[in-house]
């Protein structure tokens, strides 16, 4: 018998992840549907941030297969084994990078979202170089040039995109922004797309679980989502 014990229920009961995860393509779909045309769906970047790695094994188990994190620290501490049993799994760096946490970087991640100083792009190449591997690269846009914010001023990004690929030799693939916490989102979603359509550059990593939606019909290549998924951090 499958089901025995009366345990039917809690078995057949989605988890709050699935359940989550569903809203989310969801969204996703309605989002893609008020565009003209067909668009391929952006790439859920899995913000997993303060997540255990159980709960990261769960998500890989429904489907995911990038991830997002903010600090070499907790990266270090969940990703080694995670990525052994999960070599089909993608890492991004989401948070600001330290120059002397460069290897590790390099060593761990896929993509690294936040390029916004020559030292840390002089500091990724030479890593990228010493390790025979070369991580994809976006450059971090500050489109609301806010003082506390990492990212470069949007008029400062297409020098630091020339150093990046130029001088130092980096793989560029896009740009990345965090739109101020308390202003409309879409104008900063719609400067990043007019940045990346000038310089050339086809990723957008942009939108977050407040404003996902609105990001994919700007033309969000990469959207990264954490409570949406995960719920509220601990
Ligand atoms: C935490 C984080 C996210 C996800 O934020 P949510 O609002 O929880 O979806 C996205 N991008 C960056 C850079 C983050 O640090």
């Amino acid at each position: 018998m499958l089901f025995a014990c009366g345990m039917s229920d809690t078995i057949l009961q989605p988890s709050p992840l699935q359940t989550h995860y569903d809203a989310i393509l969801q969204g996703i779909g309605e989002a893609l549907r008020t565009l003209p045309g067909t668009r391929l769906p952006p790439t859920l970047v899995a913000a997993s941030k303060t997540q255990p790695a159980s709960l990261i094994e769960e998500a890989i188990a429904l489907g995911i297969t990038h991830f997002g994190e903010n600090r070499i620290q907790d990266m270090l501490s969940k990703w080694p084994g995670l990525k052994e049993r999960h070599p089909e799994v993608r890492l991004h760096l989401i948070g600001p990078l330290q120059s002397n946490k460069a290897a590790d970087a390099v060593r761990f991640c896929d993509v690294i979202e936040t390029i916004d100083r020559e030292r840390i792009a002089d500091a990724i190449a030479s890593e990228s170089v010493k390790q025979g591997k070369r991580p994809a690269c976006l450059i971090q846009v500050n489109t609301g040039e806010e003082p506390q914010k990492a990212g470069v001023a949007p008029r400062d990004t297409e020098t630091m995109l020339r150093y990046a690929t130029g001088n130092a030799g980096l793989n560029v693939i896009g740009l990345m922004c965090i739109p101020p916490s308390h202003q409309h989102p879409a104008p900063h979603f719609a400067l990043l797309r007019t940045l990346a359509e000038e310089l050339g550059l086809a990723t957008l990593s942009m939108g977050m679980s407040g404003d996902y939606k609105e990001a994919i019909r700007m033309g969000a290549t990469h959207i990264r989502l954490g409570t949406a998924l995960f719920g509220e951090r601990h």
